[in-house]
């Protein structure tokens, strides 16, 4: 098969890190389309990968942000779903001291996603062997009430968090601030424990939502290059995260002792020790294609079933990786009886049969408990009538 070489393909990554989109990578490299996507598929998937597993870190002050992104159209043109697009709102939490993107989720503005969202940072953060943070943190938020019923579920009393809610001369019905309206103050919020109160602020994270923006040229308001697939959006997101905690070095910091030489600085990644050296997008392409051929190989997942089993009668269908579990009746299109549409060949999917509904529902509570539904097609009210109206 005919590839670019690595140093080629470092050269499109580096650009799609540097705010260029698809297509102008496509006309200034001069080669296919389907080359670039390739690249952002490859070494996304591995970036997502990567973030996943990162090594749990230690960080007292964390910042937490929502930031508006859409996939296919905006909120302007359609109604607010979930699953393939519309608006997707990118959290991001990051490290005060550092600011490491410690980690990042994709979903709706609201208490599902920001239980998620922490649920998250709680596991990316390092814990001794009774299970309490090492360091115990202080997190800050915006206003976003959401935030508030999150932080209770997940975080209890382990944590301190603030809220920093800004005040705005003018706001309209959603209390968002409209174009013209200007700052005035904010206003710091104690919800759980006794953080400082300077430590209730958003600037690092808010500072970080611009570093995104900048990179990432879906992300760029008003232009064409927004993502058309939630895939592709969370590949090149993970890209940009990635880029960002493990290459980029910052500028030179201004001397605050009176000298006159300017402090030099490293990647956050570095000042977190989660590596030791300085990446460049090379090393992302090569540890990439490792994932990859890696990937192949893999064996199929134990828990999948290997024929349809009369005793299971409901199938819990979980996906730990978007953090959503469902339940199906075993003769369900979707399920077929723990097969699945992918026929039990599916990496993040796993199927478990059960024999009673109730059974079922604990379970998919116990793997998800933020998100777990029955199944509209066999299980909801949608389908308890036929064609012509009567009940089966
Ligand atoms: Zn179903």
């Amino acid at each position: 098969m005919n590839r670019l070489s690595v140093g080629e393909r470092a050269l499109i990554l580096h650009s799609l890190c540097e705010g260029m989109s698809m297509r102008s990578c496509e006309r200034v490299f001069r080669k296919p389309f389907g080359t670039i996507s390739r690249i952002v598929r490859e070494v996304g998937d591995w970036a997502i990968d990567h973030q996943r597993n990162l090594a749990p870190v230690t960080c007292d002050r964390i910042q937490v942000d929502e930031l508006w992104s859409f996939v296919g159209e905006n909120d302007r043109r359609s109604a607010l779903k979930r699953g393939d697009g519309g608006v997707s709102w990118v959290y991001l939490g990051v490290d005060r001291r550092t600011s490491l993107v410690i980690t990042y989720h994709i979903g709706l503005r609201g208490k599902v996603d920001a239980t998620k969202f922490f649920r998250k940072l709680d596991n990316s953060l390092a814990k001794d062997a009774s299970g309490d943070f090492i360091c115990r943190p202080t997190i800050a938020s915006d206003g976003m009430k959401a935030y508030r019923d999150a932080a209770e579920i997940v975080f209890a009393d382990r944590v301190n968090f603030g809220q920093y809610s800004k005040i705005y001369t003018d706001t309209d019905d959603n209390e968002e601030p409209t174009p013209r309206s200007k700052f005035a103050g904010a206003h710091r919020l104690i919800v759980i424990g006794q953080p400082a109160l300077e430590d209730i602020t958003t600037w690092r994270v808010e500072r970080e939502n611009g570093f995104v923006r900048q990179s990432n040229r879906r992300l760029t308001r008003k232009t064409n290059a927004f993502s058309k697939a939630l895939e592709y959006h969370e590949r090149q997101l993970a890209i940009s995260i990635m880029f960002r905690n493990y290459c980029w070095i910052p500028r030179p910091k201004r001397p605050t002792d009176g000298s006159s030489s300017w402090v030099k600085r490293v990647p956050a990644a570095i000042e977190c020790g989660l590596t030791d050296r300085v990446w460049t997008p090379e090393d992302m392409i090569v540890a990439a294609d490792e994932f990859i051929a890696r990937q192949g190989k893999s064996e199929p997942s134990l828990e999948q079933p290997t024929a349809r089993d009369q005793e299971k009668r409901f199938w819990v269908v979980h996906q730990p990786y978007h953090q959503k579990a469902m339940i199906h009746k075993a003769e369900c299109s979707s399920c077929k009886g723990g097969l699945g549409r992918m026929d039990g060949s599916s990496k993040i999917t796993f199927w478990c049969g059960l024999p009673t509904l109730e059974e079922a529902t604990a379970l998919a509570a116990e793997k998800e408990p933020d998100e777990h539904k029955i199944c509209k097609k066999c299980l909801g009210q949608y389908n308890t009538l036929t064609r012509y109206g009567r009940r089966l």
